[in-house]
């Protein structure tokens, strides 16, 4: 029997004019480089949006086509994110904290062909514009700085034809790509079919999830350039909400204050920047007049338990989220529900600091050497995905096709556990693991109980090899005041953990090292600690 329903794309394109239409007049509110702010509305997104996709087109951009943009959160950059996709392209974000020479492997293994960079970046485009491939290159500009060598991004839509006509798009078209921020490896290309980042938006917008509303005022502080802001600026444009982006500043005090000016209730960013932001309201809690209910959407690493509970006292719920950039990149939020019966204070909060459930249409199983494991909160295995939004390969790296099994699911390399109510609780990632005299440790519970010690900022576990044991875990760890003693911290953790799984050292450093999405690099610290219990090394603390 033939359905009866009709044959509707799933593209970008209705979600934005969607927002031009029934939201003409709500705000994008953009920080400046200056530290202005720079307010436009739905209908002049929508009307620039076309503007820059026609102009595309008229300057030969062809369908599946890659434009790179080199840009902080703001308008402009969320312009490009649809009009882009508008013309028939493939919008690729880079990510302006790598180094150039990374910058330029990946423009030229992207196959870039036009740049809008921000003025304010371009220094660090300069670095790598010798060795990029792109053939024109759009300045957003923002100051008065010479720069005869490129064009002007306003220039470009003003070369806009009336007459051109915006080519039919098909769900499955190439929409945009993000590289993996590399904290395993080399950056591995994805490309998303406007079809996923639909359906990705649809699945975070629901009341269980992310509960987008057009009464929110939604600001992603995690970079447009980290796999897609988390679809932020997409979701909020479906919804017709309020977006606040803000530009360079994403320090504590320049978050708190636009939260406050423009009443944000819904932002999202990684533990790091919410981690200064609490410390900034402990600091001074009467100072700051942020919207009653402000969510906090975490992911990218394990906000620590400790950091929801500081949160829940200046009455902002902090909401923990999993994915990857293979994954668009959501893949599971944690949000308790009444069936899972009564349960204390303490265990609602271990349960907010898991990753929760899988969002409807993504599937997750967990898989450990023996096959499925079984859902006690204890067994380990691999975590595997499917799902309309999830990558099924790399862009043009066919010799890493075993990141998929033979049967079709992406292998996370995240090792966790599952509860009897199917949370997923990320235990590591397959690289961090310590295994101990052919035992398992978690340097992720070992370091969010290690920052939940007064005094302690920052804390990295890591495995380093030992001669007896096979690998036994350090912790590495940044102090404020005052500053614990080891044997303190030893004491506390034994509370909690078998004692063959405490850490045999507790380093003190002034700071620890990230990756461009603020991440802890610990292959960097286990290169560094390598000979730390053979005996052969020596560092000053
Ligand atoms: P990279 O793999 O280079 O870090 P991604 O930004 O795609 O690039 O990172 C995805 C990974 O980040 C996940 O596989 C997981 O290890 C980690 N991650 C993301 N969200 C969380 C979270 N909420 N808790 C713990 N780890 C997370």
């Amino acid at each position: 029997m033939k359905n009866t329903m009709m044959d509707f794309q799933l593209t970008l394109a209705p979600m934005l004019e969607r927002a031009g239409t029934l939201y003409p007049t709500v705000q994008i509110v953009s920080r400046m480089p200056d530290r202005s702010l720079y307010r436009c509305t739905y209908a002049d997104l929508v009307t620039r949006v076309r503007t820059l996709a026609r102009a595309l087109i008229a300057a030969g951009l062809q369908r599946g086509e890659r434009v790179a943009t080199l840009m902080w959160n703001h308008s402009v950059h969320l312009e490009t994110y649809f009009g882009v996709p508008l013309a028939g392209g493939v919008i690729h974000t880079l990510n302006l904290r790598l180094p150039a020479q990374q910058l330029a492997l990946i423009a030229n293994h992207a196959g870039d062909r036009f740049l809008v960079v921000d003025e304010i970046l371009l220094p660090a485009f300069q670095r790598f514009i010798s060795d990029a491939p792109f053939e024109r290159v759009f300045v957003h500009r923002t100051g008065s700085g010479p720069f005869d060598r490129y064009e002007d991004y306003e220039a470009l839509l003003k070369t806009a034809p009336d007459d051109c006509a915006l080519p039919q798009l098909n769900e499955y078209d190439a929409a945009a790509m993000c590289y993996t921020s590399g904290t395993t490896g080399d950056p591995k290309g994805v490309v998303y079919s406007h079809r996923a980042l639909v359906l990705h938006s649809m699945a975070l917008a629901m009341a269980d999830s992310l509960a987008f509303s057009h009464n929110d005022s939604v600001m992603p502080v995690v970079p447009m350039f980290h796999a897609n802001a988390w679809g932020f600026p997409y979701v909020a444009t479906m919804v017709g909400a309020k977006q606040v982006l803000p530009g360079p500043y994403l320090d504590a005090e320049s978050l708190l204050d636009l939260c406050q000016r423009e009443q944000v209730t819904l932002a999202t960013g990684v533990p790091t920047v919410w981690m200064a932001v609490c410390a900034e309201l402990d600091k001074n809690p009467r100072h700051w007049r942020v919207a009653p209910g402000l969510r906090l959407a975490v992911g990218g690493s394990a906000p620590a338990e400790s950091l929801i509970r500081r949160f829940d006292a200046h009455n902002i719920r902090l909401i923990h989220a999993w994915g990857m950039t293979e994954s668009t990149p959501i893949a599971s939020i944690c949000r308790l529900r009444p069936s899972l019966g009564e349960m204390s204070e303490d265990e609602q909060y271990a349960l907010r600091s898991t990753q929760g459930t899988p969002v409807p249409f993504m599937e997750a199983r967990v898989i450990s050497r023996t096959g499925p494991v079984p859902w006690d909160g204890k067994t380990m295995g691999e975590v595997q995905l499917r799902g309309p939004w999830v990558a099924s390969s790399y862009f043009n790296m066919p010799e890493l096709g075993d990141k998929w099994t033979p049967d079709g699911w992406l292998r996370t390399g995240d090792v966790v556990t599952v509860n009897e109510h199917g949370y997923l609780h990320i235990v590591d990632r397959t690289k961090d693991l310590i295994k101990s005299g052919g035992e398992w440790i978690s340097s992720v519970d070992l370091e969010n109980a290690i920052v939940g010690y007064a005094g302690v900022k920052e804390a990295a576990v890591i495995a380093v090899p030992h001669p007896k044991w096979d690998e036994r875990p350090i912790a590495v760890i940044v102090a404020g005041e005052p500053k614990p003693k080891p044997e303190e911290l030893n004491d506390f953790l034994a509370k909690r953990f078998a004692k063959w799984q405490l850490p045999d050292a507790y380093i003190f450093v002034e700071e620890l090292p990230h990756t461009s999405t603020g991440k802890l690099l610990k292959s960097a610290l286990r290169d560094r600690y390598r000979d730390y219990l053979n005996g052969h090394f020596s560092i000053a603390d």
